[in-house]
């Protein structure tokens, strides 16, 4: 299989501060764009700098770090916006107009070829002054498809570098995504984005989807962090690019250790379930499938921990084996015998179905109470 022909543009900065009631400092955004540059990610969307003084200082800085990554920020189609793009010396401006009837109709109260052909201006001036330029449609997914066509094709006239399909509200399925980018793909002459939005839990299958049906630019945020039910989240798009579409290049071991900077930054702690980086991603309590674990982790682990800097974790409960009891309790250095583990085990299941977490310490405490009982 050939490999997908993709890059990643990183948004967490973007519109993953987008999440309501998130905001990240320069220092945290510099630390959080010197991880993604360290994962590989081709390029980073530091911000919008017409937000505030203090975001276009963030930008700013941001794009004079040195990073192997490109630095992209935000634009309306505006001279004024694009300008302050330039300002900030990045390397690509993310143009975008909303395209849908819908967002024309209540935001900009003009006729689609007006907001177009203003937009154009702004597409052209962009790409006059030197500046790799994203156009980007917002609304894509609600778009009438000729209008969105005629977006695209006139938007790659005026010198738009990369076009951007934006599934604004998260409205697609993947299957609904794959008939759009297997149509847009065969009819726009320049590389195509992808961005997806979770409001139905599809962000990340979307986005693999595009994918596999030809988009290049895949947009992605840390935790999936952004705006309702936010993007697609970096961790999960990555690991499906390498596992399925046989991209080799990316260091996801890094990939916890951002998780929990951006959970910190942003004070939105992953759900414990939440693929990849949830603190039960790796997490196991059925005896069988411990059993099987401990002959091979493959049998229950369709991502190895330590692909993406996770940790195996057997947790005890209810569910426990003897096998699984027997394998933590020697990772504590203690030892019991058959008897002794079958009365510890019975034990945990009892404080496990009375809603007990059995942590180490109420464990080591069993095991102690068993040794003194059979003394
Ligand atoms: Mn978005």
């Amino acid at each position: 299989m050939k490999p997908w022909n993709i890059e990643i543009c990183d948004v967490t900065l973007r519109d993953g501060e987008q999440t309501p009631g998130v905001s990240f400092s320069c220092e945290e955004k510099q630390i959080i764009a010197g991880l993604l540059d360290d994962i590989g990610v081709e390029v980073i969307e530091a911000g919008f700098p017409v937000v505030s003084p203090y975001e276009k200082h963030c930008v700013r800085t941001i794009a004079g770090m040195g990073l192997d990554a490109r630095i992209c920020c935000l634009a309306r189609a505006r001279q004024d916006d694009v300008e302050a793009a330039i300002d900030c010396s990045v390397d690509m401006v993310s143009i975008f107009i909303a395209t849908s009837d819908l967002h024309i109709k209540h935001k900009y109260k003009k006729p689609r070829e007006t907001v177009l052909a203003q937009a154009l201006e702004a597409v052209a001036f962009a790409h006059d002054h030197g500046l790799q330029v994203r156009f980007a449609a917002e609304d894509a997914s609600r778009t009438d498809p000729a209008f969105l066509h005629e977006v695209f094709v006139r938007g790659s006239e005026c010198g738009a570098d990369l076009l951007s399909f934006a599934d604004t509200v998260g409205c697609l399925t993947p299957l609904e995504t794959l008939e759009v980018f297997r149509e847009l793909v065969s009819v726009v002459d320049r590389p195509l984005c992808a961005h997806c939005h979770n409001d139905m839990g599809c962000a990340t299958a979307n986005t693999i989807t595009a994918a596999a049906a030809g988009a290049f630019q895949l947009h992605t945020t840390v935790n999936g962090i952004g705006e309702r039910a936010g993007n697609a989240a970096l961790e999960e798009v990555l690991v499906a690019v390498k596992l399925k579409g046989g991209v080799d290049r990316y260091n996801l071991s890094i990939l916890s250790k951002l998780s929990r900077m951006v959970a910190q930054f942003s004070g939105i702690m992953p759900d414990k379930i939440k693929p990849v980086v949830g603190a039960h991603a790796f997490a196991h309590e059925s005896g069988i499938h411990i059993a099987a674990i401990l002959e091979d982790p493959a049998t229950y682990e369709y991502i190895p921990p330590e692909l993406v800097g996770g940790q195996r974790t057997f947790i005890l409960g209810k569910h426990s084996g003897k096998r699984a009891l027997e394998h933590v309790v020697a990772s504590l250095g203690c030892e019991l015998s058959k008897v002794q583990i079958c009365a510890v085990l019975d034990r945990v299941k009892r404080l496990s179905e009375e809603k007990c977490t059995v942590t180490p310490e109420v464990l080591k405490r069993l095991i102690k109470d068993e040794r003194e009982g059979a003394s």
